[in-house]
Order: C-alpha cells, then structure tokens, then sequence
C-alpha cells in the first residue's frame, strides 16, 4: 500500500486529518439533549466493531494523514476492552484525546498517565449537584466532580463541555467562568443542536452573540479575545488573571465548516463526513469483506457538502422530518 504522503482531502480543499471514533453507543447517563430517557436499542456486539477492527481502521486513517484521534461516544469508558483499545490506539503516531462525562475516569487515570494521554473533555452542564443529575437523569454528579478534581490535581490537559440551554443552565453562565478563576480549565460552552429525538428547538438555544452579551455584561473590558489554533471549532477567550480559560462553540449560529478537518466513525463502523449530515458509508461490512477501505473513506470525504452537512437553513435545521433522517448524538458518537 503506498501511502506516504497521502492526505484526506475534499473537492473544497479541506484537509482531514482529525478522527473521532465513537466506541460504543451505550451510555451510563441519559442527558435529556443526547439521548431519550428510555436509552436507544441495544443491538448485538456483532454490528459494533471490535478491537482489532477498531484498530485497523484507524492504521488505515493515519496512513491518510490522519495525526489526531479522540474516543468518544456513548460513554467510551463503559466499554470492556477500553483499556486494551486506548493502549493500541496509544502506540500510532497520534495526539490521543479522549470525550467522557467522567464518571468513570479514576478507573481509568492510571492508563491515561501510562499512554500518556493528556487531553481529556469532560461533559459538565451544571455546578448544582440536583440540576445537573436533573439533566443527566441519573445521580453521579459528585462522583464526576470529584473525578473532574482528580485530572486537573493530575495535570491533564480539561476541557469542560456545558451544552448551554434557555431555562436549564444559561442561568450558570457566570458560575462556569467563575470555575475558571483558581481552576486551570478550558470551559467550553455549546450551542444547543438538534438530532434525532432531542426535541431541538432554537428558541432553547442560546447563541454565540447572546452568550458573550452576558459575558461582556459582568466583565466588560476584563474579557480577553485569546488566538484560536488552527481547526478550532470555537472561539477562545479568558478572564484577565483568572487560570483558567473558555470558548463558545457556534456549531448552529455561526458553523466552522470552513476550516472543518473532522471525520466521525461510528461504533457499527460507518463514516459520517459532518455531524449534521444524513449520509453515512459502511467501512466495517467492506473490511469484514477483505475490501480496501481507503478509497471508500477518499470517496466520503470528496463527497463532504460546503457547509453544515447540507442542512443550510434553520427551516431544514427544524425540520423534524429532516432531522429524524440523522442519528441521535448518543448513536452518533459526539
Ligand atoms: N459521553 C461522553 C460525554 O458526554 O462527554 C462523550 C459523548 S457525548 C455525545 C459528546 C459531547 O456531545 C458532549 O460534550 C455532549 O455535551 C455533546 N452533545 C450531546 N448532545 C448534544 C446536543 N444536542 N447539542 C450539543 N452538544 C451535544
Ligand atoms: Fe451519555 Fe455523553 Fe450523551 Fe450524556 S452526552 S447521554 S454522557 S453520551
């Protein structure tokens, strides 16, 4: 396979060298903007990938260019052979990263250190304990503020994610900063986006302009503009003096297709070319064949739409029938 120097690259110019792979579509909590209450069918471990298909896949994205991997989901620490998948995944020549609502990581603390994976996204949509296990349906949220205490003692790289929701937490917008006065965190703050089942209604959302109103309200001239890398989805900012750091995520308002380097693999094998679109190509059942996968993955990426997976207006974005087409987020792999 001759592949030096190859590079993923759409009929826009857009290079790809950003993967995220869901792991699995289970999930230890039911946040009520992610997944439905009642969970999603589980379906046999046979559609899933397992590890060595996990791992082949991926060799075959780093042999196109791809540098950068993050494990998500579902819960990517609920999955049994996790360990075993983050130690492989650890040894490609990759920035490893990985997206969890924390409940798990003190299990898992040990064997980030030892592959050396520092970055770490934690889903936190609440500093109140009844609230957020309001939002997540489920009770654990001193169990992931203490793991959350644990990474930043342990010097990883955190990254808190606050989906941020009119009359659930855009109340909290102050408190979420103030946590990155003597923390050394990067809060990162969501639009609301709409997927399979979540209810989506922008009069939830609370956009980018309104998010930093707020902001710029209590803080004015203290609030920083801080330089955004390369593909970055968000726009960063800081406090004068305080630790820590934050960024809003504009995915509805004000989308970063331009510079979008981002593929999604989800747990059944399947690529997703942008998370807002419908279409998806089989990579797991042309491996399972002995097929090359490489230009099945070329061909996706080519075929990659401008902007926001096609869906241009927010009349498509609040199409329900639109919308339905896609997977919840859970399923999708965020
Ligand atoms: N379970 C892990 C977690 O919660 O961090 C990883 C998977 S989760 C689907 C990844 C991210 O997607 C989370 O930060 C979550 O807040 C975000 N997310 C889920 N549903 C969303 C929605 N409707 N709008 C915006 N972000 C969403
Ligand atoms: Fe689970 Fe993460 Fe979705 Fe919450 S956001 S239900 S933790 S996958």
């Amino acid at each position: 396979m001759e592949t030096a120097g190859k590079q993923i690259i759409d009929q826009f110019g857009r290079v790809h060298d950003y993967l995220r792979i869901s792991l699995t579509e289970r999930c230890n909590l039911r946040c009520f903007y992610c997944m439905p209450e009642e969970g999603i069918a589980l379906r046999p471990r046979s559609v899933f990938m397992n590890k060595k298909e996990i791992v082949e896949v991926a060799k075959t994205f780093v042999s196109l260019g791809v540098n950068k991997i993050r494990l998500t989901g579902g819960e990517p620490l609920v999955r049994s052979d996790v360990r075993e998948i983050i130690q492989a995944l650890s040894q490609l020549p990759v920035d490893l990263a990985i997206t969890t609502n924390g409940v798990l990581v003190d299990n898992f603390i040990d064997t980030f250190k030892s592959v050396g994976l520092k970055s770490i996204n934690v889903s936190l949509d609440s500093l109140q304990k009844e609230k957020s296990n309001r939002i997540t349906r489920r009770e654990y949220f001193d169990k992931i503020m203490s793991n959350i205490n644990l990474l930043i003692k342990n010097n990883f790289h955190v990254k808190l994610n606050a989906v941020i929701i009119r009359d659930v937490n855009d109340d909290e917008l102050i408190d979420f900063i103030e946590f990155t006065k003597y923390n050394n965190v990067h809060f990162r703050f969501i639009e609301f986006m709409p997927f399979d089942g979540n209810k989506w209604d922008w009069q939830k959302g609370v956009s980018f302009k309104e998010i930093m109103n707020t902001i710029d309200l209590k803080y004015s001239n203290s609030v920083l503009r801080l330089a955004d890398r390369k593909n970055d989805t968000a726009k960063n900012f800081m406090i004068k003096d305080y630790f820590g750091t934050f960024a809003v995520i504009s995915s509805v308002s004000n989308p970063f297709c331009d510079t979008c380097n981002r593929i999604r693999l989800t747990a059944d094998g399947k690529i997703k070319n942008c998370l807002f679109s419908n279409s998806e190509t089989d990579i797991l059942s042309a491996l399972r064949k002995g097929k090359d996968i490489q230009h099945l993955i070329l061909e996706t990426i080519n075929n990659k739409k401008s902007f926001r997976g096609g869906m241009n207006t927010f009349e498509q974005l609040s199409d329900s029938a639109q919308r339905n087409k896609n997977r919840t987020m859970v399923a999708i792999g965020g």
